[in-house]
């Protein structure tokens, strides 16, 4: 008798297909406003789509080194210099990666050891749950508390014990639109030196914020630099996100068996987008000044749309979601909630039971992005129109 196929690893068992995406092809589906996956729907500045020509033009078309175009990782060492204010060095410290995605499961898979716990702020963004169990970590999830998602410092406390390897922080952060304070951040530093714990950070919306909020690095904390994995990407700063390249910047140490994982990962990067990223990461001041300009206007006409409807949400402070409460409109959960706007209103949303544990509040929210054009916003507002509470 023939054995029977085992179609899916153990691993690849216990998790699911992405929500996100998964939200994006409904959409297609039903023709509905895509305010779902986080990508912007907009072009990208077109000296970069210039820049992606000229390196193929070029013959960048081979493999680069597979830690990165050394041009690219000396312009990331640069911009750490002129934002951050710390000197890396681009020979030891930076891994390319295939996006921020890969960077931080190469990072995960290079770094932990089955068994070893890592604390993931919850709600957090859904790769990192597959991402544990992929590297064999168990995730320690501690709560953000709405309205401002702030956390308390006892529990977070209390989750450090011997086994903890890493913390896993997004700031600015998806879905919540949170951006970790000063206070904040030094609680969490104060917690890694005293446990001997890694911080991983997840920057990639590090420049758009909005108001006055700051965004603080993790790796410029005194006592952080060597202590802390900072991961980055093209995607979202410079609306590139189909290019794939991202980036984690650590100590030699540390850097070394990252480097190991992602070589037979991916082997490297696409080089012509690598190299490209060096006009990106170059970009002047103004670019960034325009950047959160934008996002300021997009944020201030989604907000006036969730009033419009009278969705409640927390005013994000960065990256670009709003993250919303819609527990009062009398639906079963996020799940119901999400098809009947996709079926029937016809914009995708997220539902936000993707971005929790089980957490008794996991079913009360959904995610709106609003990296989208003017045009896709006001039909999305057209549309939202419609959407009544279930009495
Ligand atoms: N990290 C966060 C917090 C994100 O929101 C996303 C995309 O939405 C990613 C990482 C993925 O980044 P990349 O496109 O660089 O892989």
């Amino acid at each position: 008798m023939n054995k029977t196929f085992k179609h899916a690893s153990a691993r690849a068992s216990l998790f699911q297909e992405s929500v996100i995406r998964e939200m994006s092809r409904l959409a297609l589906q039903h023709k509905a406003v895509n305010l779902a996956q986080g990508l912007p729907d907009f072009a990208c500045p077109a000296e970069l789509k210039e820049a992606v020509t000229r390196a193929t033009l070029d013959n960048v078309n081979q493999y680069a080194i597979t830690w990165g175009d050394k041009l690219l990782r000396q312009a990331i060492a640069e911009k750490t210099k002129r934002f951050q204010g710390i000197d890396i060095d681009p020979e030891s410290e930076i891994t390319v990666c295939c996006g921020a995605t890969e960077a931080m499961v190469a990072t995960m898979m290079a770094l932990i050891d089955p068994g070893d716990e890592v604390i993931v702020f919850e709600p957090f963004y859904e790769n990192y749950g597959p991402d544990s169990i992929l590297s064999g970590a168990v995730p320690r999830y501690v709560r953000m508390r709405a309205p401002d998602w702030s956390f308390d410092e006892a529990e977070l406390a209390r989750a450090f014990n011997d086994k903890t390897r890493a913390v896993i922080i997004n700031t600015p952060h998806n879905p919540t639109g949170k951006v970790f304070n000063r206070q904040e951040m030094q609680a969490i530093a104060a917690l890694c030196q005293k446990w001997g714990v890694l911080a991983i950070t997840d920057e990639i919306y590090e420049h758009i914020l909005f108001d006055d909020n700051e965004h603080i690095s993790m790796a410029t904390l005194p006592g952080m630099r060597d202590l802390t994995v900072t991961i980055n990407s093209l995607s979202k700063t410079y609306s590139v996100t189909g290019w794939r390249v991202g980036w984690a910047i650590a100590s030699p140490e540390l850097t070394l068996p990252i480097r190991k994982v992602h070589d037979f990962l991916t082997v490297g990067a696409p080089a012509p987008l690598q190299r490209a990223g060096v006009t990106a990461v170059n970009m002047p001041q103004v670019y960034y000044d325009e950047l959160k300009q934008e996002y300021a206007d997009r944020r201030k006409y989604m907000l006036e749309t969730l009033d419009m409807i009278g969705v409640p949400y927390t005013n994000p402070q960065g990256a670009y979601y709003a993250f919303c409460d819609i527990s009062s409109f009398g639906f079963k959960s996020d799940l119901d909630f999400t098809k009947h706007l996709v079926k029937d209103i016809g914009v995708a949303v997220v539902p936000g039971g993707s971005f929790f544990g089980d957490s008794p509040i996991k079913h009360n929210y959904v995610r709106f992005c609003f990296s989208r054009q003017d045009e896709t916003l006001s039909a999305a507002r057209e549309r939202l129109k419609d959407l009544k509470k279930r009495s």
